[in-house]
């Protein structure tokens, strides 16, 4: 039995006893006995083989329809009219939903300057960023990518992006603050899923400090040239037990940190060359100095122009933070 198998077994098992438990309490009728009969039978796929195959074209369902219901017994092609678009309504209302977890404008003070661009690829997308400003003008935030894609991938977001809300306001370090995301992700996932996450602050004094969870290297921005600053521990939701250490920086004016996620540098044009880091470095190299919203606005229209005419395959999200130049 393969993992996700156990995993939807379990659930099965859990809403057969609460099925159960119901008709203790209202009696058999029919719609419970029919449903108790269904979660028998997918109890039996499972044991067989053949759990999770469309009943039309024998194909594998996929894995977000069968997270959002076990029993579906149809691919998304072969759903009926009446279920494609109940479905259709679901992803509509899991969209505004996740627009309005983004925070709202991003807040500019005299010690700092953000800028970002979330473009998810489908509906809804996978990609976490949040940002919190803290009472003395500092900032902390996330950026980060959850494995997978739709609806799955975006109710983790919804869930990293809770656990940071709740606690950054009250954790001010942000290894430990790093620390306790993935202890939490840890536990409320699947063995199968996993984030790479930057979790950073920023303090009114100039100071940063980042974490990166396994996630893509992030760009400091300088007149000087463009640094990369890597990974400094494992991505969350692999190991709960994971520690982080924090890049530690200084700021000056005219400085900028650039943070992305691999819709960035793994878009691909139509001759399937990879838009890559080298290129993002150096399309950001001559913007240091500029206004954050200036760096990522041409950040994007380049990657656009690179696959142009090609379907964006995953969700994109840049995230500019700049020390602003005294005027
Ligand atoms: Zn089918």
């Amino acid at each position: 039995m393969t993992p996700e198998e156990a995993h939807f077994r379990e659930e099965l098992i859990d809403r057969r006893q609460r099925a159960e438990r119901t008709a203790a309490r209202i009696g058999t009728r029919p719609d419970l006995a029919a449903l108790l009969a269904r979660i028998d039978e997918a109890l039996g796929e499972i044991e067989g083989g053949t759990f999770g195959l469309c009943r039309s074209c024998h194909d594998p369902i996929e894995t977000e329809l069968l997270h959002a219901d076990p029993l579906a017994q149809f691919c998304l092609d072969h759903l009926d009219r009446a279920a494609r678009d109940r479905l259709q309504a679901d992803l509509d209302l899991a969209a505004r939903i996740q627009r309005r977890l983004l925070p709202a404008e991003p807040p500019a003070g005299p010690h700092w300057r953000t800028a970002r661009a979330y473009l998810p690829a489908g509906p809804v997308g996978g990609d976490v960023f949040d940002l919190v400003a803290g009472e003395t003008g500092g900032l902390t935030f996330v950026l980060g990518d959850v494995a997978g894609k739709g609806v799955a991938a975006a109710l983790l977001m919804a869930n990293v992006q809770a656990t940071f809300r709740a606690l950054a306001p009250i954790e001010p370090d942000v290894a430990r603050l790093a620390a306790r995301i993935n202890h939490l992700f840890c536990r409320s996932v699947l063995e199968s899923h996993y984030a790479t996450l930057v979790v950073g602050s920023a303090a009114p004094n100039g100071r940063v400090e980042l974490c990166s969870a396994g996630h893509l290297p992030a760009l400091l921005v300088r007149r000087d040239g463009v640094r990369e600053l890597g990974a400094t521990g494992l991505p969350a939701g692999m190991f709960c037990e994971g520690s982080y250490e924090a890049h530690r920086l200084s700021l000056e004016p005219g400085d900028a940190l650039l943070l992305f996620t691999d819709g960035v540098t793994e878009a691909r044009d139509a001759a399937g060359e990879e838009y890559g880091l080298a290129r993002l470095a150096a399309r950001a190299a001559p913007l240091a100095g500029r206004p954050a919203e200036e760096l990522v606005a041409a950040c994007q229209r380049d990657l656009e122009a690179f696959h142009e005419g090609v379907p964006r395959a995953d969700d994109v999200t840049l995230f500019a933070l700049e020390r602003p130049v005294r005027t």
